[in-house]
């Protein structure tokens, strides 16, 4: 009798684990220089290291033609005015698309190619981004709840991080009287009179 093993995996909606898969979390202490706002990130720091995300990866096999699969869960929260997010990335290989798939939460997807066009996109339970090649990529939990989700890739993708790190996304999350705002960084920066 065929085993279904290799072809099915249950995952835990709310632990947002995959069985058998890569588990990995990140903490405040590990997303320095992620947020706008350097005060706000120490004096946050301070007090506590939360978790603020963790993505499990199911990873079958990395041939070309295969594709990777991983379970994202950002808790609700804040630096500051700014809501918890992804370090987020570009994938090594550039052309390579990827496809996100709300499960639960309120999110925004940050979405910015690398000619510096950049754009905001919800991603909310029952929805589905589309994050072309040659785009890097970050969401933000702009919700009261953990933001869950299923990102889906070519196991050829890669991650890479430091392309994005050096200037970091142009949009900033913010929360102004209640309601999240997307503005440019540069705009905020000058106009956050805490700094
Ligand atoms: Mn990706």
């Amino acid at each position: 009798m065929l085993s279904v093993s290799p072809y099915l995996k249950h995952f835990d909606p709310t632990s947002a684990q995959i069985e058998g898969a890569v588990w990995i979390e990140r903490r405040l202490s590990q997303l320095r220089g992620c947020f706008a706002d350097p005060k706000a990130y120490d004096t946050a720091l301070e007090h506590d290291d939360p978790l603020v995300y963790s993505v499990s990866s199911f990873e079958p096999a990395t041939n070309n033609g295969d594709l990777h699969i991983g379970l994202g869960k950002i808790m609700p929260g804040r630096v500051g005015s700014e809501y918890f997010l992804t370090r987020g990335h570009l994938h090594a290989w550039r052309e390579a698309s990827e496809i996100y798939i709300g499960l639960s939460g309120e999110g925004l997807m940050l979405l910015e190619t690398e000619g510096g066009e950049a754009r905001s996109i919800p991603l909310t339970a029952n929805s589905i981004v589309y994050v072309p090649g040659h785009t890097a990529h970050r969401t933000v939990n702009v919700g009261s709840s953990p933001l869950t989700y299923l990102g889906v890739y070519p196991a050829q993708a890669g991650h890479d991080y430091a392309a994005i790190a050096n200037n970091n996304f142009r949009q900033v999350v913010i929360e102004l009287g209640g309601q999240a705002v997307v503005m440019n960084r540069q705009a905020w920066l000058e106009s956050h009179p805490a700094r």
